[in-house]
């Protein structure tokens, strides 16, 4: 019988060589290196955040299977290894020399040739188990995964044939202290459960498979989100949704009315995706933010040399839109010189280029949009009452969001998944709070700004958070500590309410009465108005006869 080496008789210490010249620590042939437990530890953490608890635990698997691996082949290269027992050994000896954990053998018996392997030891200061409970706590499974892998790859590699260890038990489950039992694979009947952490994963084939995912949902998104916009179950907006539906059958002009950020180009976008001329294009102008001199040339378009710049032909909104839809937003700001020429090609369908003689005909639906009084403009003889009765031939009034504040958890909804789904995200929700307030607000940018603020929101909220008032008022969020109060008129109160709180704090402690208050207030209110008791009444909200009557009481005390 061979003699069983004991571990004091093979001196790892002397396989290990520190080259500080070179930057190097050797373990035999093997380049190591010192690292912190806790920076093990806390990449382990991030590994388990990031990928979820069982991609981590086959990352980890591997990771100490590698290093198994890798410590048997130094092993076989040692004089031991002529007794597979005590080359066996080594590896728990290995283990323990590299800080990992302190190995106890309870159980060893293996006749390889004819098929036998089993083995039990104790595991004591496991690195793993202590870096798992800091950050997770006892839980119900067994958790020093880069040891395991690392004793399966050991083991494996020393006898040629897989051998798998599974922890039985761990101090990350309560268990006085980690115990690992070792079989060859065939010898386990759940080894698939096992097997499957051995096996790489084609973790950057899956990020690949997703990051197509997402931007094919991105580019569906772009589309989508036009009638996401048109989202509404109220009265108001299904009557206006119901107007432009029957125009868009229809090669009639449309007028849309509304205030700002009502979602006019949208509603336009919508009657043209609605008509036969959806697969036509859809070309916008916004009147407003185009110059004045470069207005016509933008909209019929320019022949070379009409004009200083005009350096190339260049076709207009109308030859590009041609049949299809054309939307003029703002159209009361279009200059009387492009007036005229819009009822022309309203009115006949032609048009010419500047510093062209050649007439072009072209067939385009036009849907214009103004939230300024047309009416109020061709009176004041801003606006040609000829052009005005041909666009308004049917006019469709967009609602304001305050008259439609129905739809708002709709919008909500539509909104936070757009954002969402575009800044990668899950967004749980707003709260209750937060509703109160969207619910009260007036929203005087209409749906514009409940998008704008609604992407700030899911903007500022972590991933799987409610989206909190804060998030929403970003820019006050200091003014703004526990109570927001919204004016009727949809201004946010921001008068800090703390220092109100603590000016009532103070008042208490002082003893001051409700009606020492009262009087106080009114003598500031009094003095503010330089004594005219009836604008000190006005600014505190009560009328002339109770200031009177506090006062007169006052003088008789
Ligand atoms: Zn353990």
């Amino acid at each position: 019988m061979k003699k069983v080496l004991e571990p004091e008789l093979i001196d790892l210490r002397s396989k290990l060589k520190f080259s500080f010249e070179t930057g190097e620590i050797w373990l035999g042939e093997n380049r190591m290196m010192l690292m912190h437990v806790a920076a093990m530890g806390a990449f382990r953490n991030e590994i388990i955040q990031s990928l979820g608890l069982e991609r981590a635990r086959g990352l980890l698997v591997r990771l100490g299977y590698a290093s198994g691996v890798r410590d048997a082949e130094l092993a076989k290269s040692l004089p031991s290894n002529d007794c597979p027992e005590a080359g066996i050994m080594l590896g728990p000896m290995l283990h323990s020399f590299k800080g990992m954990v302190r190995v106890e053998k309870r159980k060893l018996e293996m006749d390889i040739p004819n098929g036998k392997f089993a083995g039990e030891f104790v595991w004591e200061n496991s690195w793993e188990a202590q870096t798992h409970l800091q950050e997770f706590g006892v839980g119900t499974d067994a958790e020093c995964w880069t040891q395991v892998g690392y004793a399966s790859g050991y083991v494996s590699t020393f006898v040629g044939r897989p051998v798998i260890f599974k922890e039985t038990q761990c101090v990350c489950k309560g268990d006085h202290h980690c115990y690992i039992e070792a079989r060859l694979l065939e010898h386990w009947e759940d080894s698939e459960d096992y097997l499957k952490y051995y096996k790489p994963e084609n973790i950057a084939g899956r990020l690949i498979d997703l990051q197509e995912e997402v931007v094919s949902l991105r580019a569906s998104l772009n589309k989508t989100a036009l009638p996401a916009s048109v989202i509404g179950e109220s009265e108001t907006f299904k009557e206006a949704l119901d107007l432009a539906s029957t125009a868009a059958a229809k090669p009639i002009t449309v007028l849309l009315l509304g205030e700002t950020g009502v979602g006019k180009e949208v509603f336009a976008h919508w009657i043209h995706d609605n008509s036969d001329r959806a697969t036509q294009p859809f070309v916008a102008l916004n009147c407003a933010a185009i110059p004045n001199d470069l207005l016509e040339s933008e909209l019929f378009g320019v022949e070379k040399g009409a004009f200083t710049g005009a350096q190339q032909a260049r076709p207009g909104r109308f030859e590009r839109a041609n049949n299809g839809t054309l939307f003029l937003d703002e159209v009361g700001d279009l200059t009387p010189a492009a007036q005229v020429k819009l009822l022309r090609v309203l009115e006949s369908g032609e048009l010419e280029r500047l510093g062209d003689i050649k007439t072009r005909k072209v067939n385009v639906r036009l849907i214009a949009a103004t939230n300024v009084n047309l009416q109020q403009a061709v009176k004041d003889g801003k606006f040609r009452a000829d052009l005005y009765y041909r666009l308004n031939a049917y006019p469709v009034n967009i609602p304001p969001l305050r008259d439609r504040k129905a739809d708002i958890p709709l919008l909500l909804e539509a909104f936070i998944k757009k954002y969402a789904l575009l800044h990668n995200k899950r967004i749980a929700g707003v709260t209750d709070k937060a509703m109160k307030m969207l619910m009260t607000y007036t929203w005087p940018g209409n749906i514009r700004e409940l998008e704008n603020m609604m992407e700030r929101g899911v903007l500022l909220t972590a991933s799987d958070e409610m989206i909190e008032l804060k998030h929403l008022f970003a820019g006050v969020a200091d003014l703004l500590p526990d109570e927001v109060e919204l004016s009727p008129q949809g201004r946010v109160n921001t008068q800090s309410k703390s220092s109100i709180n603590n000016l009532i704090e103070e008042m208490i402690k002082d003893g001051i009465s409700l009606e020492n208050c009262e009087l106080m207030l009114m003598e500031a209110a009094l003095k503010k108005t330089g004594g005219n008791i009836a604008k000190a009444a006005e600014l505190l909200g009560v009328t002339r006869r109770q200031v009177a009557y506090c006062l007169e009481k006052e003088d008789k005390k």
